[in-house]
């Protein structure tokens, strides 16, 4: 068995390696991403993974179907670059993997919702600049607070898991409820309950056409004042002119944002020295009061072992017996 992994990063090639030897399976590796113009480097392989932030143009799909390649195993949970009807058309079967480590995104979450309210980049900055005085960034504890917790699947659970040990308040609201979690969770029928008393709110729903800008003017309107966000989710979830808004009239007292709606151009790039032509996420980087960081809540060591190894059983998984637990439908 010959698999060709497009995209490897130097962080996955060790966990690559290792994979090839423990199931003594052959796995070359490419920096390039999955393109009709680079597929054509797969054709003496019998299976494909990829990793990348462009769309996969469906040419790629007929192609490896072309190849006698019946598979294309991407090594991420998100499928946004996909288009599953067409490539189920031409019987390519892909797969991702669903969950790499709930916890490396759940940790991030609690982290940045503590830096908030500790003002932790507040006194970073002034520390940098050896000003080593308090200047009144009194901060809030978590066993205080009451923490709004906005889907409550497999991330959401760990993030809400990490709060019961501060003995923070949980409220959630999820369109399918968790009965495991009611004995510790209050959960609410309508996001206006949630709003109306969470001192942080954290997103762990998908994005959805549903809660696109799900955090917008109104909403924001109807939280309490002094609100925490932190999105860990999907950029789309945030109307984020309305966030800069309620964080300028004081009504959100700060926000961390893993993600952003217009983060394709920016986020895993190296931008030092450039001019960022976007005004809002030029804003959003110059303000004390916001936590930007480039989609990194799921990269930890556990995480991307997790994401090599289970996308190559994928591609294994499919190659021996036509089909995969992991399929995308
Ligand atoms: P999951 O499918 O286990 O859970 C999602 C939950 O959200 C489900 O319980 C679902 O019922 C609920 N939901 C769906 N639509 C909703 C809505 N409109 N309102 C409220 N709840 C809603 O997914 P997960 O593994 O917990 O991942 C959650 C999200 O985290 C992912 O969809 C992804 O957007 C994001 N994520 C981010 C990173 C990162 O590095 N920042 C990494 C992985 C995942």
């Amino acid at each position: 068995m010959k698999i060709l992994a497009y995209n490897v990063r130097a962080d996955e090639a060790e966990y690559v390696k290792a994979w090839a030897a423990k199931n003594q399976v052959t796995v070359d590796m490419n920096q390039k991403d999955l393109t009709p113009e680079t597929v054509k480097d797969a054709q003496d392989y019998d299976g494909v993974c990829a990793l990348q932030t462009s769309e996969y143009d469906p040419e790629v799909y007929t192609a490896l179907m072309a190849y006698g390649i019946p598979q294309l195993a991407i090594r991420s949970a998100g499928f946004d670059g996909i288009d599953v009807a067409k490539a189920k058309a031409t019987g390519l079967k892909v797969t991702n993997v669903p969950a790499y480590s709930s916890s490396a995104i759940a940790e991030f979450s609690v982290q940045q919702a503590l830096q908030l309210i500790r003002e932790t980049p507040a006194f970073a900055k002034n520390v940098q600049a050896q000003d080593f005085r308090w200047n009144g960034f009194i901060s809030k504890e978590l066993n205080q607070l009451t923490v709004g917790v906005i889907g409550t699947g497999r991330i959401g659970k760990s993030a809400i898991d990490i709060y019961r040990g501060f003995g923070s308040k949980i409220v959630a609201y999820d369109l399918y409820p968790n009965e495991a979690l009611k004995p510790y969770v209050t959960y609410v029928d309508n996001l206006s309950e949630l709003y109306a008393v969470a001192d942080i709110i954290t997103l762990h729903a998908p994005a959805t056409a549903e809660n696109h800008h799900l955090i917008c003017q109104d909403s924001i309107a109807q939280m309490k004042n002094g609100v925490y966000i932190v999105n860990t989710a999907r950029g789309s979830l945030i109307q984020t002119a309305d966030l800069i808004a309620g964080l300028d009239n004081g009504k959100i007292a700060g926000a961390a944002l893993d993600t952003y709606e217009n983060e394709a151009d920016y986020f895993g790039k190296d931008w030092s020295g450039k001019k960022i032509t976007d005004p809002i996420l030029q804003e959003l980087l110059h303000r004390d009061d916001v936590i930007v960081t480039p989609h990194v809540a799921f990269y930890t060591e556990t995480a991307v072992n997790n994401m090599v190894d289970i996308s190559l059983d994928s591609v294994k998984e499919v190659l021996e017996t036509g089909s995969s637990r992991n399929e995308i439908y």
